[in-house]
C-alpha cells in the first residue's frame, strides 16, 4: 500500500511539473491537498509520512474518528458540502473549510469559532459550471458573499474553491476554471493579499486547472486508488 501511494505521488508530481512547464506556471505555487475520503486513518498517516501536509475530507461523520485517531499533525481541509448545523464540529476538527457557500453557514462557523476563541480559515465555494446539482454560490453572487463573510471576525477568508464540470469537453472545463480565476482576482482586489488560494482541479482535471491559474489541487483517486465502497 505504501509503495502504491509513493509511486502515485511521484507520478502526480511529474504531471504537475509537466503542466507547470507547459502553461508557464511555477510548481512551487501549487499546493496538493490529499483527499482521503473513504480511506482509513492508516492512509492519512501514509500520506503525511510521504510529505503531504494538507489532508482533505468530505464527510464530517466519516472524517471525525479518523482525524482524531491521526491527531493534529497536518492541515485538515473540509472539502465537502457542510450543513449549518454541523458547523460546530467542523470548526473543532478542521483548519480550513473550503465549502462555504452561504452567509448562513459562514455565520454559524463564525459563531462557533468565536466560542472557542479561534480564527478559522474559509474559502467560498463557487459553482462555476452552472450545473444545478452542484453546491456552491452562483458566480454572480460570489463577490457579495465575499464582502459579507469578510466582515465576520473569527473567519479568515483566504480563497475560492470550485469543482469542475463533469464533462469530457476540455474547453468547457477550462472555461469554468477561467471564470473562477476571474472571480478570484476580483476577490483579491476586494479582500487583499491574504486572499491567495484558488482551490480547483481534481484527479481528472488538475492539469486544466493549473492552466487556468489554480494554486491548490485536491487529489484523491490518483493517489489512493478508487474510493472504497461505504
Ligand atoms: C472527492 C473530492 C475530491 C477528490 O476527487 P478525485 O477525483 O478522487 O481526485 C476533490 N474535491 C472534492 C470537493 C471532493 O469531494
Amino acid at each position: 500500500m505504501k509503495d502504491f501511494i509513493s509511486r502515485n505521488l511521484t507520478e502526480l508530481y511529474g504531471r504537475i511539473a509537466g503542466a507547470c512547464k507547459q502553461y508557464d506556471r511555477d510548481a512551487d505555487d501549487i499546493t496538493v491537498v490529499a483527499v482521503t475520503k473513504t480511506h482509513p486513518a492508516a492512509t492519512i498517516m501514509t500520506a503525511i509520512a510521504g510529505g503531504l501536509h494538507n489532508i482533505g475530507e468530505s464527510r464530517l461523520q466519516d472524517a471525525e474518528p479518523k482525524l482524531l485517531e491521526v491527531g493534529h499533525i497536518a492541515r485538515f481541509h473540509m472539502v465537502g458540502h457542510l450543513q449549518s448545523n454541523k458547523a460546530k464540529k467542523a470548526v473543532e476538527l478542521f483548519d480550513v473549510i473550503q465549502s462555504v457557500d452561504s452567509l448562513k453557514l459562514a455565520t454559524e462557523i463564525n459563531h462557533h469559532a468565536e466560542a472557542i476563541d479561534r480564527t478559522i480559515e474559509c474559502y467560498v465555494q463557487v459553482n462555476c459550471s452552472g450545473e444545478s446539482q452542484k453546491s456552491g454560490v452562483a458566480p454572480e453572487e460570489c463577490l457579495k458573499l465575499l464582502k459579507q463573510i469578510n466582515e465576520l471576525p473569527a473567519i479568515s477568508l483566504t480563497g475560492l474553491m470550485t469543482i469542475g464540470p463533469l464533462t469530457e469537453d476540455t474547453d468547457e472545463i477550462r472555461q469554468a476554471f477561467r471564470r473562477c480565476n476571474e472571480l478570484f482576482k476580483q476577490g483579491r482586489d476586494l479582500i487583499g493579499s491574504d486572499f491567495d488560494t484558488l482551490s480547483m482541479g481534481m484527479s481528472d482535471d488538475f492539469e486544466l486547472a493549473i492552466a487556468e491559474g489554480s494554486t491548490m489541487i485536491r487529489v484523491g483517486t490518483l493517489l489512493f486508488g478508487e474510493r472504497q465502497p461505504q
